[in-house]
């Protein structure tokens, strides 16, 4: 007998499961509003231009060589990954202040990140809102953090529940972490006005807490890299300390090849440096440095005009097609005369739409239309096309009369 046999089946991933189930599905109408990738109006998977002409120029330097990269990856890419969220005449960057690793990814950031906290700093309690991308609790669990949340979405508006948030980060302990999504809130498509973050940003910073940006989405949420850092750059520039998240898989398509950077926002230019070298311990034993390819693509880019420039350009085509899909939805539900108020479907932003459809329709929508989503009524607007529109109209009409 193995010696495994007693081991349990564990459950599918909920976002990942949802595309395994998919792909299970024989029915030609199917369509996988699932998991957070882009697609073409065609359905199709999307390799900028832009990363397909840095790999070529990578491809074609044969002075490139595959050795290992530092601990800390690939300096350039750390350099252009700090100035790209903090922007790049940041005072914090010119000081000397940021400590930035190259990671796996947005999901390894935050593991790197929250390991580093768990070990060095004093409170272990992280806030994360209510709802958000389910990695999140895991991640931060799983590194030793103990998990609370804030409230952050009301159901009843379909909005942000301001009022909630000021009050249980007003109820946090002094020094607590507090995860917030620096834009395109994921699952909801929430997120503050300018005005709200200046008002969580006076709170947090009276109370000490410690903010930790995820910013996964970064130019995706409304096409233009700056605006999507607002609120990140807002808690840089008044001297305070944060760490930050940052994942190039969404906003340069680069999903598998595991790009992502941890800045770490420090008071001075020395601590930086003993941050940075105790971030290198947590690297060491986990994945002994970063992979070279994928990072070496985003350096490339970011570190001429030109290449930048393009980027800058199919980065906002991408932004605006999934605008686009939001508009269409909201025109086929409203042509259909669908009962409720679906306004929501073009105020939230980012990639997802958080419908309000429960459980119970989901899988109606799932069983009769082959609509693959989230349960919780997640779906992910990059994953509809023109073609793809009107069949969701219909499933969600079915669904909810
Ligand atoms: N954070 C949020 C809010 C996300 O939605 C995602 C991806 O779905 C990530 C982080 C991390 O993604 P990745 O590890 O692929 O960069």
């Amino acid at each position: 007998d193995s010696v495994f046999a007693s081991i349990v089946q564990a459950p599918e991933d909920p976002i990942l499961g949802v595309t395994v189930a998919y792909n299970k599905d024989q029915s030609p109408v199917k369509v996988n509003l699932g998991v957070g990738a882009y697609r073409t109006e065609e359905g199709k998977p999307l390799v900028l231009n832009v990363v397909r002409r840095a790999e070529q120029s990578l491809v074609n330097d044969r002075s490139r060589v595959k050795e290992y990269l530092p601990i800390t990856g690939l300096a350039d890419f750390n350099r252009s990954s700090a100035k790209l969220i903090f922007g790049a005449n940041s005072p914090a960057i010119q000081e000397k202040r940021v400590a930035t690793v190259q990671c796996l990814s947005g999901t390894g950031s935050l593991r790197v990140g929250s390991e580093f906290l768990a070990k060095h700093y004093h409170q272990r309690t992280i806030y994360i809102p209510l709802p958000t991308w389910g990695n999140h609790p895991k991640i931060f669990g799983m590194a030793g953090l103990s998990v609370s949340t804030y409230r952050y979405y009301d159901p009843a508006t379909r909005g942000l529940d301001f009022q909630g948030l000021l009050e249980d980060l007003g109820a946090a302990p002094s020094g607590a972490i507090v995860l917030l999504h620096a834009c395109a809130h994921n699952p909801t498509g929430v997120d503050p006005t300018l005005d709200q973050w200046e008002k969580i940003r006076q709170l947090m910073r009276s109370k000490g807490l410690l903010p930790f940006f995820d910013s996964a989405y970064q130019g995706f949420a409304s096409g233009s890299l700056d605006a999507d850092a607002e609120s990140v750059r807002m808690f840089v520039a008044d001297g305070g300390e944060c760490l930050a998240a940052q994942s190039y898989a969404k906003n340069m398509g680069l999903y598998g090849e595991r790009v992502g950077a941890l800045s770490i926002v420090c008071k001075a230019a020395d601590v930086a440096s003993r941050v940075e070298s105790q971030l290198k311990l947590v690297i060491r034993p986990m994945y002994s440095n970063p992979p070279i390819h994928g990072a070496s693509i985003v350096a490339t880019i970011l570190n001429d005009r030109e290449l930048y420039n393009e980027w800058t350009i199919e980065l906002k085509a991408m932004a605006d097609r999934i605008i686009t899909m939001r508009y269409q939805l909201f025109d086929a539900l409203t042509a259909r005369g669908t009962p409720g108020d679906w306004s929501h479907i073009i105020k939230q932003i980012g990639m997802f739409t958080f419908t309000g459809l429960n459980k119970e329709q989901v899988a109606f929508m799932t069983r009769e239309y082959h609509i693959y989503m989230t349960s919780d009524g997640r779906i992910s607007m990059a994953g509809l096309s023109s073609r793809t529109v009107p069949h969701l109209a219909d499933a969600i009409h079915a669904a909810v009369t």
